[in-house]
């Protein structure tokens, strides 16, 4: 039987919504149904789980959820983003995290230009951009389009978070 989703073939795919899913993708899927729709018509390459894979096996539902989010979380941390530095396999506070937190409070609260904010800290516009939409700064791990919770310290607060987001909606920032 083969994943809708990434293709991946193994006797152990399960079925919800009367499609077939490999184990990580089925533990991702969201139960609501439109919303699990969607998640299936997003194709991803089941090679890029290759390494998720050996977590799920004899491990029960719930344990395997940790895992999976723990192993996603250790690869996808492989490179620490501005503001963070890695310890020991886990992500910490770096010492310009403030400065995470200068740059957000700029964007918000200062008429700048996000090249000039981005000059005043040696990134690039789209760095700058990339840092502005990064929910690993509130605590959160992204992986294939939906948001967990991650195990490391935020940066900055949701709520300041959440302001910058209605801000790059307003102005239409790509
Ligand atoms: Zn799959």
């Amino acid at each position: 039987m083969k994943c809708e989703k990434c293709g991946y073939k193994s006797k152990n795919n399960r079925e919800k919504h009367k499609t077939f899913l490999c184990q990580i993708c089925y533990s991702f899927s969201p139960d609501n149904e439109s919303s699990f729709t969607d998640y299936v018509a997003e194709k991803i390459d089941g090679s890029v789980l290759e390494t998720f894979r050996k977590y799920s096996v004899s491990a029960g539902e719930k344990q395997k959820q940790g895992m999976i989010k723990k192993a996603i979380q250790g690869n996808l941390m492989s490179r620490a983003p501005f503001g963070y530095k890695i310890q020991d396999g886990k992500l910490i506070h770096a010492e310009n995290s403030r400065e995470i937190e200068e740059i957000f409070e700029e964007f918000l609260n200062k008429n700048l230009s996000l090249r000039k904010i981005a000059e005043r800290h040696k990134l690039s516009v789209n760095g700058l951009k990339k840092v502005l939409k990064n929910f690993t700064y509130i605590g959160k791990i992204k992986f294939n389009n939906q948001i967990y919770e991650g195990g490391h310290q935020p940066i900055i607060s949701t709520t300041l978070f959440n302001h910058v987001q209605n801000k790059i909606e307003k102005l239409e920032i790509k």
